[in-house]
């Protein structure tokens, strides 16, 4: 078996061991600890990670990970799970989306990789700044050991479950029968998950919002190790349901990668959509005008083009309009604000729709 140390954590076949990557130091004397498990089974196989909580009030994938990185784990593996609970443990503790030291996205701040032409340096890049300290390690630590990687979030309050298929960007012709292939695998390895796949944003979107740069779209684009986000429904609190079958789909991911026996299971725990088209992440609908906004579908509900989403109104009660937000496209709602408020332009929803645009794709030259 392949002899993996990760901080202080060192793997032992057929167990279950911890430890920790040193982080950063504070300012007050402590060191910012980032923690490790690591899975090992008796048998030779990929090494698989699994990441969580680089928001720290998305808090499912860590309740997946205690569910499933056990010690009757490592007695059926072949290869290694090695698992970071939470990759941002001072959002955690403080139950916010970003580091208490740094204000930025941290799921925006793996390194740019193959972007780094792309990305325009004021200057300052060979300064990281504080979190950027934590996702150089932890992007070294995936490019020494990791042929897989599933990095878990919550999408909102009102969302459902569903998988994140990110767009593969490859830089010149000689890349592209090799991006191809990577794709391929990709996209075989989400589907096995067994719940709702969306396509990410189209190209332009995905490089503007540097969605290279989160934690599975830098490690599938930049280090070109099959690598998704799954988003767990909703953020904030614990859902039994969601805990339970979003377990059974890491292990049929698992089994995918031929790490597991046994044949995939379907998701039942929660209702899972199954489109017959491929579908993308689109924020819909938008308001033109400012508003009050009342929900008459649900997270996961199927609509189509002119129907009714939401009820809209002034702040006495009166319809604005003709009353309704309508959809302009069929589809999923995926997740719904949870904002009665709403201004001009603002989108109440994101919906998957179906998706048009390629999945691998050449970078754009600037
Ligand atoms: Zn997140």
């Amino acid at each position: 078996m392949k002899a993996i140390k990760i901080g202080s954590a060192k793997s032992e076949p057929g167990k279950l061991t911890y430890g920790f990557i040193d982080g950063i130091e504070l300012p007050t004397g402590i060191i910012e600890k980032i923690p490790v498990m690591i899975a090992q089974g008796l048998k030779d196989g990929p090494t698989f990670f699994l990441t969580a909580n680089v928001h720290g009030f998305e808090l499912t994938g860590v309740a997946v990970i205690h569910e499933l990185v056990t010690e009757q784990l490592a007695q059926e593996l072949k290869g290694t799970v090695i698992a970071i609970p939470t990759l941002n443990p001072s959002a955690f503790r403080k139950y916010h989306h970003k580091a208490e030291y740094d204000d930025r996205d941290p799921n925006r701040l793996f390194p740019e990789g193959k972007f780094k032409e792309k990305d325009s340096d004021n200057g300052d890049k060979e300064y990281p700044k504080l979190y950027e300290h934590i996702t150089n390690k932890i992007f070294s630590i995936f490019e020494k050991y990791a042929d897989y990687h599933i990095d878990f979030h919550n999408h909102s309050l009102l969302s459902i479950p569903y998988a994140i298929l990110d767009r593969l960007f490859y830089k010149d012709e000689s890349e592209k029968e090799a991006a191809e292939k990577l794709f391929k695998q990709q996209k075989e390895m989400v589907d096995s998950f067994g719940m709702l796949v969306c396509a990410e944003f189209p190209a332009n979107k995905y490089l503007k919002m540097k969605l290279h740069r989160s934690v599975s779209g830098s490690t599938f684009n930049s280090l070109g190790i099959p690598a998704f986000t799954a988003e767990l429904g909703e953020n904030r609190f614990l859902v039994p349901e969601v805990i339970t079958g979003s377990v059974k789909g890491t292990r049929n991911v698992l089994k995918w990668a031929g790490m597991l026996d046994g044949s995939i299971e379907q998701i039942t725990e929660f209702p899972v959509p199954k489109p017959t088209e491929r579908v993308r992440r689109f924020d819909h609908p938008r308001v033109k005008r400012s508003g009050i906004v009342r929900f008459i579908v649900k997270a996961g509900d199927y609509v189509t083009k002119g129907q009714p989403i939401a009820k809209f109104t002034d702040i006495v009660g009166r319809p604005l309009d003709d009353g309704y937000i309508r959809t302009e496209y069929d589809g999923y709602m995926v997740s719904l604000q949870t904002k009665m408020t709403v201004y001009p332009n603002d989108t109440i929803a994101e919906m998957g729709i179906k998706d048009e645009y390629p999945l691998v794709v050449p970078l754009p030259s600037k």
